[in-house]
């Protein structure tokens, strides 16, 4: 299967095969050239096209946040793992392992793959089956669930992440990370998961976090997280 395709050519079977895995192609550890630059860990394609987004996130936003941001951790991390141990993990296992720089840049590159993959635009609504009745099961209902990831997005000081991740039993929690980390340092499955990063919204919301965490529910890919959910278990 084309790398394409995988992401994008079967969007239910794609995310199916991601989540059972729970290894995206960016996490496969082979040698790739692309021009001269010898590239261990590549980026995988965004699952939607560029202007795919609106009118929640704008061309321009995605070409800054994948193709600038995104991109850079890995070419960053790329220099620090070559020749290094690291160069022969899957990416995932240098985010467990790794401390410093190589997990910033490692986490980054993950966390943001993670994070396109929570995408869709066909998003929005709730989730359906047995993550619906998790999420009503360990917060009460939907709405309390969503008002609670919501406020723990808008609250996070500084740079970071708001997840929705379980544990191996599947109870799920809400866990608002700084910077990079992310729950796979904390033994944790991510299931969905907002950026709040200032270059996620700062095109198209500039400094109004609570509009962009508010419009993200409409982007929110339920099927994506709940076969995430699904592959906890
Ligand atoms: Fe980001």
């Amino acid at each position: 299967m084309k790398r394409r395709q995988f992401f994008t050519g079967s969007l239910a079977a794609g995310v199916g095969l991601w989540a059972a895995r729970h290894v995206p192609a960016a996490e496969t550890a082979t040698t790739l050239k692309t021009g001269d630059a010898k590239m261990t860990f590549q980026q995988p394609p965004l699952p939607f096209e560029m202007n795919a987004m609106k009118p929640f996130l704008s061309e321009e936003q995605l070409k800054y946040h994948y193709g600038k941001h995104h991109a850079a951790y890995f070419k960053n991390l790329n220099g620090l793992v070559e020749g290094k141990p690291e160069a022969g993990m899957s990416l995932r296992e240098v985010v467990v392992q790794s401390t410093g720089p190589v997990f910033n840049n490692a986490a980054q590159a993950w966390n943001h793959s993670f994070y396109w993959d929570c995408l869709s635009p066909q998003g929005g609504g709730e989730p359906q089956g047995d993550l619906a009745a998790a999420l009503q099961r360990d917060f009460g209902s939907f709405a309390a669930f969503q008002k609670a990831m919501s406020e723990a997005a808008v609250k996070l000081f500084g740079s970071g992440w708001a997840w929705l991740a379980a544990d191996k039993a599947g109870k799920l929690e809400i866990m608002p990370l700084g910077n990079a980390d992310t729950p796979l340092k904390h033994a944790k499955e991510p299931v969905l998961t907002i950026d709040v990063w200032e270059h996620a919204y700062y095109i198209d919301f500039r400094n109004e976090r609570p509009k962009y965490v508010e419009a993200f529910w409409k982007a929110a890919n339920w099927e994506f997280a709940g076969k995430c959910y699904a592959a906890v278990k």
